[in-house]
């Protein structure tokens, strides 16, 4: 029999990783205490309903990528496949609009997307994310781009670019979108065969469309920022001067008009990476509509999600620093059978003093102990025999100078966090 295997599209984040992805969410975490966002553990699945009605059924998320499934009590449910419309129903199921306004959640975890796998993009990815909910204020907009550029920063990211634009509101985005259909009707034709079928009931995706072509086509198609109803106007205003207040460098970008039909007025990206070849890291925006599109009051909110993945490979990328990989300290090394309880009652105590410790339960010989002692990077080996034992020392060996001396045993612990301390803790 073949041994089962991962399924297609989701792949094992392991030690030699993981604490790279630690890192990340450690940050997140500070970030997010510094801005107040407070910290939001959300299912990860939920009623089929709130994303069709939260992200709109004429989506690809929706239309083809969504796992869904009828569980036992024979309800629709759906893996999520982004945490907005979470974080939305979570507010209004919670009542948090009693709450002082805004309410600023941030949460993380595993988001699920049917896609064809490819580089850096899988089947269960990770994201986190930020939400200011119940302001409409552009100032709100402001701070999550901010937040999201300072969430980068401390991660030592450079070459931020914000992209933006204004995908308009309700009182502005139908006559936009009909003055982009008078456009595309003429040449529908000349369209892709997704573009066509997005002609009726989505045309505002043809400006995203990534191929030659329609690009092409769509290079002379009236402009979103156009036709903005007064307030969107004063809001994308706003935003574009309040980040070049805060030293942002911005972008409009009239092709921003993002996959979700929730969005309006701010849509935003940001790009990081080598000049030319920037990468979005983060994509967020506006959706003043959403809380309504699932069943409850008008509650504006503005924020914006970004994967770890993304982030771990634009930070490898760059070459910023990931973070201090965990590692072992000390390594108790028994030089006899008989010491191995001395070893493993040192080995206790070394560890309830905060040194990172290990030893061999694999009756390896010294010699081989050493070997893997350096192997897992340990700094200092605590070696224990029988002569150690009846003149109550230990060696202690420094794995970089290979200095080894013979300490009293009371002193041993003493002398491990004097070593601590002179490289620097690192944890
Ligand atoms: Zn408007
Ligand atoms: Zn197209």
């Amino acid at each position: 029999m073949e041994a089962i295997r991962a399924p297609r599209g989701t792949r094992d984040v392991l030690g030699d990783e993981s604490w790279k992805w630690a890192h990340v969410l450690k940050v997140c975490r500070e970030v997010a205490c510094d801005f107040g966002y407070s910290e939001a553990l959300l299912p990860i699945f939920e009623h089929t309903e709130l994303f069709s009605r939260g992200i709109g059924d004429t989506t690809d998320v929706v239309e083809k990528e969504m796992y869904t499934f009828t569980d036992r009590g024979d309800r629709s449910i759906t893996l999520r496949p982004e945490l907005t419309a979470s974080m939305v129903r979570s507010y209004l199921e919670h009542d948090m609009r009693r709450l002082p306004q805004p309410v600023k959640l941030w949460g993380w975890g595993p988001m699920f997307r049917y896609e064809r796998p490819q580089k850096g993009r899988y089947r269960q990815f990770q994201q986190v994310d930020f939400e200011i909910l119940g302001a409409s204020s552009a100032l709100a907009d402001i701070e999550t781009i901010d937040t999201s550029m300072e969430l980068y920063r401390r991660l030592g990211i450079s070459n931020l670019q914000v992209l933006i634009n204004s995908v308009g509101c309700p009182n502005c985005r139908p006559a936009y979108r009909a003055a982009l259909k008078t456009f595309m009707e003429s040449r529908l034709g000349e369209f892709c065969d997704t573009c066509q079928s997005r002609f009726e009931r989505n045309p505002l995706r043809v400006l995203d469309c990534k191929k030659p072509g329609c690009r092409e086509l769509s290079e002379s198609a009236p402009l979103v920022v156009d036709s903005l109803c007064g307030e969107c106007r004063e809001h994308f205003d706003v935003v574009t001067s309040g980040l070049s207040e805060i030293g942002a460098e911005v972008r409009v970008d009239n092709r921003l008009v993002r996959g979700l039909d929730y969005y309006t007025k701010t849509a935003y990206e940001i790009l990081a990476g080598e000049l030319g070849s920037q990468n979005a890291v983060c994509g967020g925006g506006r959706y003043d509509n959403l809380a309504e599109a699932i069943g409850g009051p008008h509650v504006p909110g503005v924020g914006f999600a970004s994967g770890i993945e993304r982030i771990v490979l634009t930070m490898e990328g760059q070459g910023a620093h990931p973070g201090e990989a965990p590692r072992t300290d000390v390594y108790v090394v028994t030089a006899s059978p008989d010491s191995h309880m001395a070893a493993a009652s040192l080995l206790h105590e070394i560890r309830v003093s905060g040194i990172s410790a290990d030893m061999d339960y694999m009756n390896r010989a010294v010699k081989a102990q050493m070997k893997h002692a350096s192997s897992i990077g340990a700094g200092l080996v605590c070696i224990i025999g029988d002569e150690e034992t009846s003149s109550g020392t230990v060696g202690i060996k420094d794995m970089t100078s290979g200095v080894q001396e013979s300490a009293p045993r009371e002193e041993v612990l003493a002398r491990l966090a004097a070593w601590r301390e002179s490289r620097g803790t690192g944890r």
